[in-house]
């Protein structure tokens, strides 16, 4: 483990640890112009707020409070004391701003280290890492988190497939990061310049940054011949680190030290009993630069009470179902694209790429759905590729009641994707 003490921290001292920091981070939230507001209107003093159960009576802060206590907001130190800063990726609207002093960077980088250590790396091996640098966090927040644990670390960002490959063979990268769909496309690249996914160095993969289902994850696996481990973060929250799979593979373990998390009905914003899935909200025990309370992520998900075989007390999340602002409503019917994805990914014909179009015809919802499928399925009876239609069709049923569409493609036919897929086109005009 990199901290064994802090990674196994009785659950009562870890409470004690967390009420501890609650101190230091309202203090931090009053310097700020939107928490002082915040605690003026609803008249609460914040060196009142001394328990964890005392967050209660904070209203959430959303992604539209950053957005309109942009630029500086939300800072609670003088300008001097910032070194960096980053941005959302902009996925559901315009991009927010996060700020970083010298102890916030420090203090991320060393979770990741100890993320990264949970699944088994190491000081010897190369690490590529393929996510956009800039500033997107997926790309300098685990590149610091691998150098503080003295990986070799190839920063090779996202995109341009072909030097990806080339660098991954001339140096034995054995780790990578990467968007599932970036993996799932670059696998695709690898074979087809006839080369062998499975016998590269690669043995490990942190896959993060959007949802994916646990087939695409299989999927991954099984065409790369590795492990791969989800990696969950938000820029808000510093960026990826915020929850990491350990060598277990079943379900991040959240890092309670740093981040306090409760998990909310999103409709009615009351906590749920654990277990129960709902939004995630987060508090950051210890930044300093952009206190955060009680945030809102939209990402929906559950915690997974029960002790993990590997010893860390830090309790562990499910994979993300998707966000609060991805579901969408056709035919009467709330659907997650990860829902499609999990029906698509199983059917053992289906390729590496999707994507979902909504449509509105005579006042119906419709759904249309582009399958990629694997390269062998165009060398045989074209009625094979008519039975599969209707095998897919039969087993969305369950899911989606209007009857879906699909068209299937030869690998290739989609767009591409580098770094956050876009899943689905929604083109009714509501
Ligand atoms: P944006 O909110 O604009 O996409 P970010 O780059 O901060 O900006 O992305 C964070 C979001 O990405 C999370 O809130 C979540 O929805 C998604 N995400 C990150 N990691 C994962 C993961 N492992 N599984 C599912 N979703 C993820
Ligand atoms: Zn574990």
């Amino acid at each position: 483990m990199w901290n064994r003490e802090l990674e196994t921290i009785s659950r009562k001292d870890l409470e004690a640890l967390q009420t501890k920091k609650l101190k230091t981070a309202m203090e931090a939230a009053a310097k700020t112009t939107y928490y002082s507001g915040v605690f003026r209107e609803n008249g609460i003093d914040p060196a009142k707020i001394t328990t964890l159960d005392h967050l209660k009576d904070l209203p959430f802060a959303t992604k539209n409070d950053l957005r309109l206590s942009y630029p500086d907001g939300m800072v609670a130190v003088p300008r001097s004391e910032i070194v960096r800063m980053h941005a959302s990726s902009g996925t559901t609207g315009k991009s927010t701003v996060i700020f970083y002093t010298m102890n916030d960077i420090n203090a991320w980088a060393d979770l990741l280290a100890r993320s990264m250590v949970a699944t088994g790396t190491t000081r010897d091996d190369v690490f590529q890492n393929m996510m956009g640098y800039g500033l997107f966090t997926g790309g300098l927040g685990l590149h610091y988190g691998a150098e503080r644990l003295g990986c070799m670390v190839i920063p090779s960002a996202s995109g341009n497939s072909i030097r990806q490959i080339q660098l991954m063979q001339d140096f034995g990268t054995t780790v990578i990061h990467i968007t599932p769909s970036y993996a799932l496309h670059l696998v695709e690249e690898i074979r087809n310049r006839g080369i062998d996914p499975r016998g590269l160095k690669v043995k490990k993969a942190y896959l993060g940054a959007e949802p994916y289902s646990e087939a695409t994850r299989d999927k991954i696996q099984d065409q790369w011949d590795m492990e791969a481990y989800n990696s969950y973060g938000l820029s808000e929250l510093n960026g990826p680190g915020v929850a990491f799979d350990c060598a277990h593979r079943c379900g991040m373990h959240l890092w309670e030290d740093c981040y306090y998390m409760e998990v909310i009905n999103p409709e009615t914003g009351e906590r749920l009993p654990e277990g129960e899935e709902g939004e995630l909200v987060l508090t950051h025990l210890n930044r300093e630069a952009m206190p955060m309370l009680r945030y809102r992520t939209r990402d929906l998900t559950r915690v997974i009470p029960e002790p993990c075989k590997c010893g860390r007390t830090h309790r562990r999340i499910e994979r993300i179902k998707g966000r609060t602002d991805d579901m969408f409503i056709i035919g009467g019917v709330n659907v997650f694209p990860s829902q499609i994805e999990t029906v698509l990914m199983d059917v053992p014909e289906v390729g590496n790429n999707y994507q979902i179009v909504l449509e509105r015809e005579g006042g119906l919802d419709r759904i249309h759905i582009k399958v990629e499928l694997r390269s062998e399925m165009f060398q045989g009876d074209l009625r094979d590729l008519d039975r599969l239609k209707k095998r897919i069709v039969e087993q969305l049923r369950s899911l989606i009641v209007v009857t879906a569409r699909i068209e299937l493609l030869e690998p290739g036919s989609l767009p591409p994707s580098t770094g956050k897929a876009v899943r689905v086109v929604d083109n009714r005009k509501i």
